[in-house]
Parts: C-alpha cells; sequence; structure tokens
C-alpha cells in the first residue's frame, strides 16, 4: 500500500483547495510546500511591524452570499467553507486611465456600460452584444485557439476601446504577450468586469489558516519546508517523491502545482521548455504613506489601470521595466476596511528577467532604487507626487518571483499553453493552479476543486 492516496506539491492556493476537497472524502493526503509559509504566489511577509502581503491587490469573481451559482460560492461549497462567515469587502470601483479616455467600472455592470456610451458611443451596442456572449461562453469547452483582439474587433471597431478593456484583462491573468487566448479572455471578463473585486476583511494570512484549518479538520497533513526533488516514475506511472535530503514517499496519485516547466523539471518530460516558460513578468512595488493623503492621491478609486499611450502593448519589455503603463492598488480602499496611520499604495509594471537576471547584487539594489524612482514619477503623474512622503517602500522583481515560488523566469502567469483537462503523460500525475488554466487567487483555487473532480475522487 503507498503511503498516501494523493500527494499534492504545492502548498499554495490550488494545492490548498485540492487537498481540502479531496481530503473531504476522506482520502489520505499529503501536502509538500518548499517554503516554511504556505501561499506561494500569494503570501505575506512582516517588514518594519506591517504586515505586507505579496501578490493580493484584490479578489476577483465577488459574488453576494445569495447567488448560489455563483463561481465564488460554488467554491466555498465544495471545500465546505461558510460563505455567510466570510465576510467580504467590495471595491469603491476602479478606473482605466488612457490619454485621451478614461473608463470607471465597479461590481455593477451598468457603470462600464454607461463609460461605454459615453465615451465611445459607435461601440455602445457592441459592448452590450459582447457581453451577452461572454455570460454563456464556455471557456473550458475544447476549441482551438482563437485572438481575443479579433473578437474584439469584429464586435467594437476601436483598436483604443479594445486597448483600454484589455489592460486589466491581461495584465491581471494573461501569459501570453500581444494576444490572448478567447477562452483566457471570457475567464478573465467574467472575473473582473461581471463579477468584480472584492477582499476578504482580514489579510492574505488569516485566509490561508481558514484554509489549512479546514484541510487539517478533514485529516489533511501539510509539510513545509519541504522541497520535492523529483517525481519517480515509470512509462506510464508515477511510483512516488524523492524529496530533498533523500526521503522517499509513494502516493497513489500526484497532483503538481509547480506549473508545467517546473513538473517537466521535476520529471524528465521533454516539453519544449521556451513555449512552456511565459515571458511576461512584473515588479510590484509597496509604499507606505500617511492615511492623510489617501483621499488625494487615490481620489476614492480602488484600483487604476493606467497606460501613457494611446497604442499600449501587452509585451515584455526591452529595459528592466515599462513604467509606462501598469497597475495602481490602493489596498485600503474596499469597503468597511478600517483606516490605520498609513496606507499602501501598490504599483505593478512590466519587466524583463533577463535583464534583472544580469545584475550583480551591487547593481541589483541600485536598479531597483532607480525603477522605483521612474515608476514613481510615471504614477505622479497619474495620481500626484507621493515620492516625497513614503514611510516605508519595498519591491519585488522577477527574480523574487522565481525564488519564492519556483515559477521560472518570474512568469507570474506561468505558461502561454495551458492543459486545460490537467492530465499529463503519467496516467496518475496531474497539474493544477495556474498552467492549467484558471488565473488569480479565486482563479486558482477553482482549478484545485475542478481537477479533483474530475479526476481524483473515484
Ligand atoms: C505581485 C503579484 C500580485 C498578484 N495580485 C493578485 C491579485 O491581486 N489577485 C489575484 O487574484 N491574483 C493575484 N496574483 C496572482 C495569484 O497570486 C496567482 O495566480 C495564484 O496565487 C497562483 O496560485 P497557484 O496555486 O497556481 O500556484 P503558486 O502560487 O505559483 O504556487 C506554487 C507553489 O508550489 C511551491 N513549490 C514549487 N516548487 C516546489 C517543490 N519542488 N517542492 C515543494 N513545493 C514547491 C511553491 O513554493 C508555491 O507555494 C498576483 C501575483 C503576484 C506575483
Amino acid at each position: 500500500m503507498a503511503d498516501y492516496q494523493l500527494i499534492i506539491i504545492g502548498g499554495c492556493l490550488s494545492g490548498l483547495a485540492a487537498g481540502i476537497r479531496a481530503a473531504r472524502f476522506g482520502q489520505n493526503i499529503l501536502i509538500l510546500e518548499q517554503h516554511s509559509l504556505p501561499g506561494g504566489l500569494n503570501s505575506w511577509y512582516f517588514r518594519h511591524g506591517h504586515l505586507l502581503e505579496t501578490g493580493l491587490h484584490a479578489m476577483t469573481n465577488f459574488a453576494p452570499v445569495g447567488d448560489k451559482r455563483a463561481p465564488l460560492n460554488r467554491l466555498f461549497r465544495q471545500l465546505k467553507l461558510s460563505r455567510k462567515r466570510f465576510v467580504t469587502r467590495e471595491q469603491f470601483g476602479s478606473e482605466i486611465i488612457f490619454p485621451d479616455h478614461r473608463l470607471r467600472f465597479s461590481n455593477d455592470l451598468s457603470l462600464l456600460v454607461q463609460e461605454i456610451a459615453r465615451e465611445f458611443p459607435a461601440s455602445g451596442q457592441g459592448f452590450l452584444r459582447l457581453v451577452k456572449e461572454m455570460e454563456t461562453y464556455d471557456p473550458f469547452a475544447p476549441a482551438p485557439w482563437r485572438s481575443a483582439r479579433e473578437y474584439l474587433s469584429e464586435r467594437l471597431a476601436d483598436p483604443l476601446l479594445e486597448n483600454m478593456l484589455l489592460l486589466p484583462l491581461m495584465v491581471y491573468g494573461n501569459a501570453e504577450e500581444q494576444d490572448m487566448d478567447l477562452g483566457q479572455f471570457a475567464i478573465m471578463f467574467r472575473a473582473l468586469f461581471l463579477e468584480g473585486f472584492f477582499r476578504p476583511e482580514e489579510t492574505i494570512r488569516e485566509f490561508l489558516g481558514l484554509l489549512i484549518d479546514q484541510f487539517r479538520e478533514f485529516g489533511g497533513e501539510i509539510r513545509f519546508k519541504t522541497e520535492v526533488a523529483e517525481i519517480v516514475h515509470d512509462q506510464s506511472r508515477v511510483q512516488g517523491l524523492r524529496l530533498q535530503g533523500g526521503e522517499f514517499l509513494t502516493a497513489d496519485r500526484v497532483l503538481s502545482t509547480v506549473g508545467l516547466p517546473g513538473t517537466a523539471a521535476l520529471t524528465d518530460w521533454p516539453l519544449e521548455q521556451k513555449r512552456y516558460t511565459g515571458r511576461m513578468s512584473f515588479v510590484e512595488t509597496i509604499s507606505l504613506l500617511p492615511e492623510s493623503r489617501r483621499h488625494d492621491l487615490s481620489r476614492d478609486r480602488t484600483i487604476l489601470f493606467y497606460s501613457h499611450s494611446n497604442s499600449w502593448q501587452y509585451q515584455r519589455p526591452e529595459e528592466l521595466i515599462d513604467p509606462s503603463w501598469g497597475v495602481i492598488c490602493f489596498p485600503e480602499n474596499f469597503q468597511g476596511i478600517k483606516a490605520k496611520k498609513t496606507f499602501q499604495l501598490r504599483v505593478t509594471n512590466a519587466a524583463n528577467y533577463d535583464q534583472w537576471r544580469q545584475l550583480d547584487s551591487g547593481a541589483y539594489k541600485k536598479e531597483k532604487e532607480r525603477c522605483f524612482k521612474e515608476s514613481t514619477e510615471m504614477v505622479a503623474k497619474i495620481v500626484g507626487n507621493y515620492a516625497q512622503d513614503v514611510v516605508y517602500q519595498d519591491s519585488f522583481t522577477p527574480l523574487t518571483i522565481e525564488r519564492f515560488t519556483g515559477k521560472g523566469a518570474g512568469a507570474v502567469y506561468g505558461s502561454p499553453i495551458k492543459i486545460k483537462d490537467g492530465r499529463t503523460p503519467w496516467e496518475n500525475l496531474f497539474i493544477a493552479g495556474t498552467d492549467q488554466g484558471y488565473l488569480g487567487i479565486v482563479g486558482a483555487m477553482l482549478s484545485g476543486v475542478t481537477i479533483v473532480n474530475q479526476h481524483l475522487l473515484g
């Protein structure tokens, strides 16, 4: 008999959700996480007495408690967690800002509909048709890759509006450059525009704590600081996992959340690394500022998606970062979040992994400071100057993302090619998380649950 019925590699959001779902049905399950904390890309750390979240701008797919069919509520049911007791705080409202136009949106779609009708009157009807199609589109039905840009231009015929709608959807979940698959577009369109942003009342630490408690309650076991070194297999089946340090654990089934290149590196899966390693990565800067500046800098918006050029391109920059476009997030600007002495202003800019990798440690530190300055100047053109008021500032680069999550090249959204059925060449090894196709916090959890339901309950 194997040591475990199921071993999950990764104590991240997809791994924990998959673990709860399978443990709920009585399976003997072990989660292995290389770090001392759970969460993967979405974890936390302490600096200067502040708990800082690594990845939480907002959770997507908001749904009120009573909406039984909504993905968020289905997810909670599948994990046997009380949705009523999980207090959600909805966004104030967000904005897409380009040089000549601005579009506000909230968790009420009618605001975006009105904004488009005012700013792009010729595209108003086309946008309404698009919404209807997206409401019923099945992004997981087997279908060849289809260009979201072409789809949009057939319906809206306005390249500027297309760019404005694509910026948030791409920067929050597209592993490809320039264009995105229509299925991925549909997932993101629903998650951001039809359902919307919220955050838990507390931090990601409490949310992850809730998941771990539930997993343990169902009998699951989790080991931190335990890195998997090899997935041991023959031609058709996996036998078990070799850990760093040499220990060998056997399992009937293995679920990997470490992405396609990461899983290939643990096996001898001949994946063409270059095609499966995403090129999009980011620098994330967190600034703490005095609460007295929150209102005038944010103008009570939650997230600003900006581009200083109408001909915006979603691509890896040639330089270390491209501050000409990005995301500005105010994580305190959610309804009912209590004010503290300071607030956070987070900025995300596209970055070039290879450029960061070439720097020695002295140059790396200097360039981080220079990039912060450059990014702050560009952001100041949108929100006003704030550099002089920063109480504390920290930033992470593609190298930080790679180091802490094992995501090759710091590719936050994983491989540009997704394996939607979660299967691998081995009949008892499966993939969940980012490279299965769902993205973000709620997406990663839905992915874990979906793969367990499809392959791991029988
Ligand atoms: C800066 C930033 C901001 C973000 N903002 C948001 C946001 O606002 N909203 C949102 O919804 N999403 C956001 N995301 C994206 C979100 O965090 C991810 O989509 C999601 O967390 C991915 O989860 P995952 O389960 O696929 O895997 P990952 O988080 O990639 O986790 C993989 C796990 O596997 C572990 N691992 C890797 N190799 C091994 C090994 N050999 N042995 C054992 N363990 C291993 C890693 O340590 C990690 O825990 C953000 C991400 C970043 C980086």
